[in-house]
């Protein structure tokens, strides 16, 4: 049966209107808010991941209990730093003026847990207040080779700007988390959350830096042109960008969220046949 997507947060008009004008990085909140009021005129009706809890449990639980998840994660890290040095060094040595530009949520930290405790809430909670509480009292964990990294890229004198879309408001106390976590360079200027668009927010930085390495878990973390995109063209995009990745661009796996959360399978058409 159909469900009612509340698509919008309070206060964040981008957020409103439809799931198709959903802000990009917060389209996984479409697994968290499906409610069966309107929301000042912001709702829709489609069928939703809560049709289909045990699907969204398993994604989940790869994302926060596989080991093959930290070995993806070691592995994007790895490469990361091979990049890095390779780039420092065909630099000259030196980092200044060059910088890395990382995602947060499911790039350096791990925010399993509160999927995990949204999932299990009835339908109804307003879900993006767990997030919003999540940002400022939550205890992620580092994912693995993340601490690592971002201490060479700051002893290689690489700027680090961690640019997210958690939200502003509660900047102060994502600072306080990458900070607790050991993550160097984690300031109010170096810490670049939602206001306008991450491309936009790449651009600015790319004022004063060459950005040598971009990290995220969805593509729009990487060019502008995945924000928004029909899963079709995203592919296209990535067939168009395939030497970037592992290159400069590199992608972090997460199953528990992304824009292709209510994409179709495709199944085998298997030929009918008794066996
Ligand atoms: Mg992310």
């Amino acid at each position: 049966m159909p469900v009612t997507l509340w698509a919008a947060g309070a206060g964040f008009g981008v957020y409103r209107n439809s799931a198709l004008n959903l802000h990009p990085d917060k389209a996984w909140f479409r697994a968290w808010t499906y409610q069966d009021t309107d929301f000042q005129g912001g709702s829709m009706t489609e069928t939703g991941i809560l049709d289909h809890p045990h699907e969204h449990a398993m994604a989940i639980r790869y994302q926060q209990r596989s080991a093959e998840i930290k070995a993806l994660q070691r592995q994007c890290y790895a490469l990361a730093t091979l990049r890095l040095r390779a780039t420092v060094e065909a630099a000259g040595g030196s980092g200044a003026g060059l910088a890395v530009v990382s995602d947060i949520d499911e790039t350096i930290l791990d925010n399993a847990a509160v999927m995990a405790h949204a999932m299990s809430r009835p339908t109804g909670q307003d879900k993006i207040d767990i997030w919003k509480l999540w940002e400022r009292e939550g205890q992620p964990h580092l994912i693995p080779g993340a601490a690592d990294f971002f201490e060479l890229a700051d002893e290689l004198g690489v700027t680090i700007f961690y640019v997210s879309d958690r939200f502003d408001e509660n900047k102060i106390a994502t600072i306080a988390t990458l900070s607790r976590l050991g993550l160097p360079q984690a300031d109010a200027d170096h810490v670049r959350l939602l206001g306008p668009p991450k491309a936009e927010r790449r651009i600015a930085i790319e004022k004063s830096h060459r950005i040598i390495l971009l990290l995220g878990d969805t593509l729009h973390d990487f060019d502008d042109a995945f924000a928004g995109s029909p899963l079709e063209e995203q592919h296209r995009l990535t067939e168009e960008h395939a030497r970037r990745f592992g290159e400069d661009w590199i992608v972090f796996p997460n199953a528990g969220h992304g824009t292709w959360m209510e994409a179709e399978l495709l199944p085998w058409d298997a030929p009918i046949r008794s066996l």
